[in-house]
This record gives C-alpha cells, sequence and structure tokens, in this order.
C-alpha cells in the first residue's frame, strides 16, 4: 500500500448483482471483506468479516445471489457492479450436471464429463473453478483436468494436468495443488508440436479414467476440462481430438457461435453442446498481460503467493543429469527407419547436450527412473529452473522447491524461460 490514506469503498449488491474490480498498479494491495448477506467469489462463499488481500493482476467478480454488502480497502483500478450476468446459465450447467452425478449415484456409472471450451479470454477457466466449487460444496469430488498448456492452472504453464477437487478453491490462490497429476508438454502453445500434445491428452484420458474406476465418489463426481483458446483450424481438431479421448457428455462452448455450430455438426448425438454469453465481467489480455500471467505462475511454484515458499539453489554436474527434449525434426518418410512414421519422431525422447542453451530454462524431473522407461507418457514429480551454467565446471545451478539432490535425475527441458529475479 502507498503512503497515502487507505481507500475504502462499500458496496451494497441486490440479488444477482456482481461486484467486479481489478488491481493494477503493481505493490498495490485491496482487501475484500463482506460486512453482511452471502456472496461470492468464482463459486467459493465468502466468510464474513474476513479480509482476502488481492495483488496486482487480480480481476474478481463477488457475486451474490441473495444480497449483500462488502467493502474494498485499498486502491483499485476498475470497481463497478453489474446487474447483468451469465450466472443464471451457469448454474444451469451445475444442476444439469448435479442431476446426472444423482443418475451416476443410483446405478454405478460414471457422472459427466464436461468439457469447456472457447477462445482466449472468454472466462473458461473461471467457468471450470464456479462448477468445481459448486460440486464440491454439494459433497462432490470431481477431476479438474487442464489441457490449456499457456494459462494452465495445474503445475505451471508448459504442461497439462489434473487435479481431484475436494474444497472449495481458495478466493486468492485458487485451487489448492496438493498431488497433482502432471505431464511435460515443453512449449506455451499447443501448436508447437500438435502430435505430442495429442499423446498427452490421450494419456492424461486414460489416467483419468482408472482413477474414476478406483474411486467411486470421484467416478460419481465426473471431470471437468478447461481447454486452449485456440478453437480455429488445427486447434479445433485438437478440441475433437480430446472430447474423444476424455468420452465427454457435455461440451460448454464459451462465447463463439461458429465453434459452437461445428461443434454440432461434429460431434456424435449423444454429446450435448451447449452455446453459453461469456460475463461482461472477463477482461481481455494483452500479449504482455498473458507473458506476465505465465511469469506469476511459475513465480508463484518456486516462490509461493500469500504463504512464502523458501526455494533451494544448488549445483548439479553435468555428468550426474540425464537430459533429454521431446521430439526431433520430422525427417522426409523416405529417410526415415522402415516401419516408422516422420511423425514418431515428435514424440521421441531426445538426448541434449547440457552447456550455456540451458540458462533460464524450466526442466521437468521425471517420475521415470531411466530413459529406457516410457519418460514421454510418465508424469513428473516437479519442476526446477536453471539460474546459472557453469562451462569450465562442467555444472549448472537449479532453482528447486526442494534441497539437494534431485529426486530424481531424468530432466525434461522446456521451451518456456524463466528469470529469477529474487
Ligand atoms: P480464459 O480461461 O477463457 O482465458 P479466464 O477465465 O482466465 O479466461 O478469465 C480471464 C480473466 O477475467 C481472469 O483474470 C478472471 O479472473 C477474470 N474474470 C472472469 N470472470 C470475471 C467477472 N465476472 N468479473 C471480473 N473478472 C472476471
Amino acid at each position: 500500500m502507498t503512503d497515502e490514506k487507505a481507500q475504502t469503498q462499500e458496496f451494497k449488491l441486490d440479488p444477482d448483482c456482481e461486484l467486479r474490480f481489478e488491481v493494477e498498479s503493481k505493490n498495490e494491495k485491496v482487501t475484500l471483506e463482506l460486512k453482511s448477506g452471502l456472496a461470492e467469489v468464482f463459486g467459493t462463499e465468502l466468510v464474513k468479516g474476513k479480509k482476502y488481500e488481492f495483488i496486482a493482476g487480480a480481476k474478481v467478480a463477488v457475486f451474490t445471489w441473495q444480497g449483500c454488502t462488502v467493502e474494498l480497502v485499498g486502491k483499485t483500478d476498475v470497481s463497478y457492479v453489474a446487474k447483468e450476468t451469465p450466472m443464471g446459465l451457469y448454474l444451469n450447467c451445475h444442476a444439469a450436471m448435479e442431476r446426472l452425478r444423482e443418475a451416476a449415484e443410483k446405478e454405478d456409472t460414471r457422472g459427466p464429463i464436461t468439457m469447456v471450451v472457447g477462445p482466449c479470454d472468454v472466462g473458461k477457466s473461471t467457468l471450470c473453478r464456479l462448477l468445481l466449487n459448486y460440486a464440491v460444496r454439494m459433497g462432490r469430488r470431481p477431476i479438474f483436468v487442464d489441457l490449456d498448456v499457456g494459462q494452465g492452472h495445474i503445475a505451471i504453464p508448459g504442461t497439462v494436468g489434473a487435479l481431484l477437487v475436494e474444497r472449495p478453491s481458495n478466493v486468492v490462490d485458487g485451487f489448492s495443488q496438493q498431488a497433482p497429476l502432471v505431464f511435460h508438454f515443453g512449449h506455451k502453445t499447443p501448436q508447437a508440436n500438435v502430435a505430442l500434445y495429442n499423446l498427452l491428452v490421450t494419456r492424461l484420458a486414460e489416467v483419468c479414467s482408472d482413477r474414476l474406476q478406483a474411486n467411486k465418489k470421484a467416478r460419481v463426481s465426473g471431470i471437468v476440462i478447461n481447454t486452449c483458446g485456440w478453437v480455429k483450424g488445427d486447434g479445433y481438431k485438437l478440441l475433437t481430438h480430446a472430447a474423444q479421448a476424455f468420452e465427454v457428455d457435455a461440451i460448454l462452448v464459451l462465447d463463439q457461435e461458429r465453434l459452437y455450430n461445428e461443434l454440432v455438426r461434429d460431434m456424435p448425438d449423444f454429446v450435448k453442446v451447449v452455446f453459453l454469453p461469456k460475463s461482461g465481467g472477463v477482461v481481455e489480455r494483452s500479449q504482455a498481460q498473458r507473458t506476465e500471467a505465465r511469469d506469476q505462475g511459475v513465480r508463484e511454484y518456486f516462490y509461493g503467493s500469500r504463504t512464502p515458499l523458501y526455494p533451494h539453489s544448488f549445483e548439479v554436474k553435468w555428468s550426474e543429469a540425464r537430459l533429454y527434449k521431446i521430439g526431433a525434426p520430422v525427417l522426409p518418410a523416405s529417410c526415415m527407419p522402415l516401419g516408422m512414421k516422420a511423425e514418431d519422431n515428435l514424440t521421441k525422447l531426445v538426448a541434449v547436450t547440457p552447456g550455456p542453451n540451458l540458462l533460464h530454462h524450466l526442466l521437468s524431473v521425471s517420475f521415470a527412473d531411466s530413459p529406457e522407461d516410457d519418460v514421454v507418457q510418465t508424469n513428473v514429480a516437479g519442476f526446477v529452473c536453471v539460474t546459472n551454467v557453469d562451462v569450465d565446471r562442467q555444472t549448472f545451478t537449479v532453482l528447486s522447491p526442494q534441497p539437494r539432490p534431485l529426486p530424481n535425475t531424468v530432466l525434461l527441458l522446456s521451451d518456456i524461460q524463466f528469470m529469477d529475479s529474487h
């Protein structure tokens, strides 16, 4: 907070209204407090009298079904009350999913598998969060799958993952990320390696299906899947592939009628395709803000957000690390060994020689014990970031959430870089 006297704003909200606010300026903090009535932030109920602190970059909606009074302390860049929201429609989706869960419970089958699609910045992640929160508040235990490798909310950018949701998301920090299942992709857009992306989506779908089999509560609750905003051309094909891999029952299409019509045309009849308007509150992000959000995601992985984390820094000898990337350049078919498709190269494990090229790159620490295992389709234990490379001593320094030594030495190089400015 600056030296200026803290700014206090009080808002009285009628039923079905929301207060939207943004915190833009760096080092600025805004505290939200529910004074009376009932309200929620993206599906998580606010506790009356509790102070929720938001920092720069926060774009928040406080919605009330019953009416409430809330207070904001601090400098907001935008703050207004909206009467028009699509929350009623979103709640209907939740209600329809809940009916399917009740049926699944009775017949001992699986609950709804719902995929949320749409272009960038239409509130896909927010809708997933809302549906998951409403489900857990009803005592369900749904799985959240995030296929958005650019702005994902499980682990860090450049990965796809799944998470069993056992409690509502934290109002400020989102879902708790205990024991997520994460696969290394290594790029910030699926465009960089479509073959690998599809392979990982298929793998993730298999693992999720196994988890549903093994856990009745999760099985009945079903899955909510978030996707990338790349919806044209090859991006569209990725969506239909994901729908098939996860055997989705419903696709919620946010904002884009063209995409809705294409999916109605191409999906089998048993897949329900639903068009939903986006909320007027969803804020479009510039390329710079998107990059900043990605950096923020990585920073939080290492340093925490509200509760600070203290990462470790240590040296790794080149000779100790077994370093790989996924995907070699595609060769013309005539150059491929007999029986191999050109595309196979894109999902191949390729050894990487350590050197200055590693600097600032993120590395995924694989659960695979050896490169002879199926490393590409094995999930990862965590991530480190290379903060220094010493060519003379043949070592590199990593930032790591855990102290030395690395839990495993099969490391996967990501395209994504992170400048550690701490
Ligand atoms: P997408 O996943 O489609 O890219 P997000 O769900 O991440 O979009 O939403 C983009 C931004 O808009 C997020 O910062 C989110 O917090 C914000 N946002 C979403 N819904 C609202 C709303 N109703 N009011 C204010 N901000 C919102």
